[in-house]
């Protein structure tokens, strides 16, 4: 039975590669009928943010991936944020003290520091040169009831053997000459290799995906296991998603969080979409056009690349549309997005005596519906249909192309309300119907096409430009462009 876990320290935020990471842990545990748990792993004190853990939640739940095991939603391998397993973590570190595997470190901050500078000036990789590896159990007990500080180091095998890792195949680290790394700090938290090694031990996690930059603490890990005498799962590390300068993506600049997206109204579907785009995983051609529900059956392991690579973020507004798009053809989703819709202009107009106003449209499903099918070929985001103030209301009195008197403008508004009056919302209204009535009343009044569309223009819209005076009919529909018709006559 499959199991994964998602196991970031919880900093505030989500960035792209941290998603990709719990997006592909997700689509291997589902593609296996797996179960897929989110572990907490906070035991850097430092780095502690409040409330970053149910932050955490929204966004995996906004992106759509299902937590089976977690923090606030349980499961029978619990807890699963590591500061609460404080415990836990000492009864095993005891363990392989017993058993000859770690052992107690005196080592001052300043000695090591010297080793550092030291391996550094000759030019070898720094690293502990495991002087405390034979400390007697009465130097140990004496210096412990002194109150000198200490740490717990794991002993590291003399011979490591290679590794397989599901995705670059035969590995072999040299991990000696970093010499023994430490479990428990002198604080008694417990360090990542330890309570990482124990929970997925503990949580019977049987695949670790992962991102590429943990490939080096794989042996050790591995080493650990052995030394419990567990089974290790098996480990699968994902390349590195690059900047466009082929820099690794920095977790400091903005764009690289999923809020970034998710406030800029991006769908959860582009953005799983988007980061499919690099590094593979997929036996289709464009995932990126997929539900996280459909590419659950497209999800192969062994196509990940082993190469870094970029997202294609050029394409983002593209992925975006298609599935926006999508969404309104979907009854339930369309709903849903309509709605959406309605609060985001309700809000944004509230403010002003504006939606009140005589020309201000009903904001019925239909209309909305109406606008989202214009719009959906424009936008990327529907917080950016407030921009397009008409739809909803307009107010003033249209101004008057200068080369026309008031009353000849009158006259043609006129005639525009009679042969409008006479037409009928339906199905079978479309431009080119209406091109062919404003034509017929543009000569009827001696006037230009051109200087009959800018007075249509700024009586319909208050705008200079925009769609075309046809389109701006259809959405508005006959009612309300009457209305409008007859306001900027009064
Ligand atoms: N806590 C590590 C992180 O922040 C987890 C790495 C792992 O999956 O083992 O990504």
């Amino acid at each position: 039975n499959v199991r994964v876990r998602f196991a970031p320290s919880p900093t505030g935020f989500l960035h792209l590669g941290g998603l990709r990471t719990a997006l592909y842990n997700y689509l291997f545990a589902k593609s296996r009928n797996g179960k897929f748990l989110l572990r907490v792993e906070d035991t850097d004190q430092i780095r502690f943010v409040p409330g970053a853990t149910e932050k955490l939640i929204d966004i995996l739940n906004w992106a759509g991936i299902q937590i089976d095991e977690g923090p606030s939603i349980g499961g029978n391998r619990g807890p699963y944020i590591q500061s609460e397993r404080i415990d836990l973590y000492h009864h095993y570190v005891n363990k392989l003290i017993k058993s000859g595997s770690a052992y107690h470190c005196f080592c001052s901050p300043k000695r090591l520091d010297l080793l550092r500078k030291e391996a550094t000036r000759r030019g070898q990789t720094p690293g502990y040169d495991n002087k405390c590896r034979n400390l007697s159990r009465d130097e140990i007990e004496r210096r412990k009831y002194n109150s000198e500080k200490f740490v717990i180091r794991f002993k590291v095998p003399d011979e490591m053997k290679p590794w397989n890792d599901e995705i670059f195949g035969l590995m072999k680290h040299n991990i000696k000459d970093e010499g023994d790394p430490v479990i428990v700090k002198a604080d008694g938290f417990p360090t990542y290799h330890l309570a990482n090694v124990v929970d997925d031990h503990l949580m019977e996690i049987t695949h670790v995906l992962r991102g590429v930059e943990w490939q080096i603490s794989t042996p050790k890990h591995i080493a650990m296991f052995e030394a419990f005498g567990w089974t290790p799962p098996h480990y699968a590390h994902l390349p590195l998603i690059l900047n466009k300068d082929q820099t690794k993506m920095s977790k400091r600049q903005d764009d690289v969080h999923v809020e970034y997206y998710k406030e800029r109204g991006y769908l959860s579907d582009t953005l799983i979409g988007l980061l499919t785009t690099g590094g593979g995983g997929f036996n289709t051609k464009n995932p990126e056009f997929m539900t996280i529900n459909e590419l659950t059956n497209k999800f192969d392991m062994k196509l990940i690349h082993k190469k870094s690579s970029r997202l294609q973020m050029d394409r983002l507004d593209e992925i975006q549309r298609f599935h926006f798009g999508q969404k309104l053809i979907d009854v339930k989703a369309r709903e849903t997005i309509v709605s959406e819709v309605r609060q985001i202009i309700t809000a944004h107009f509230k403010n002003s005596s504006d939606l009140s106003n005589i020309n201000s449209v009903e904001l019925s499903d239909k209309y909305i519906g109406k606008i989202l099918d214009w719009a959906k070929e424009r936008i990327t985001n529907i917080n950016s249909l407030v921009s397009s103030e008409f739809l909803f209301l307009w107010s003033l009195p249209p101004t008057i192309p200068v080369d026309l008197s008031s009353q000849a403008a009158k006259k043609a508004i006129k005639d525009t309300l009679e042969s409008i009056s006479k037409l009928e919302d339906n199905k079978e209204l479309d431009t080119v119907t209406l091109v062919k009535v404003l034509k017929t009343t543009s000569k009827l009044n001696n006037l230009k096409y051109p200087q009959y569309m800018k007075l249509l223009r700024s009586s319909l819209t208050g705008l200079k430009e925009g769609p075309s005076i046809a389109e701006v009919i259809l959405i508005l529909g006959i009612d309300q462009t009457k209305s409008r018709l007859e306001y900027a006559l009064e």
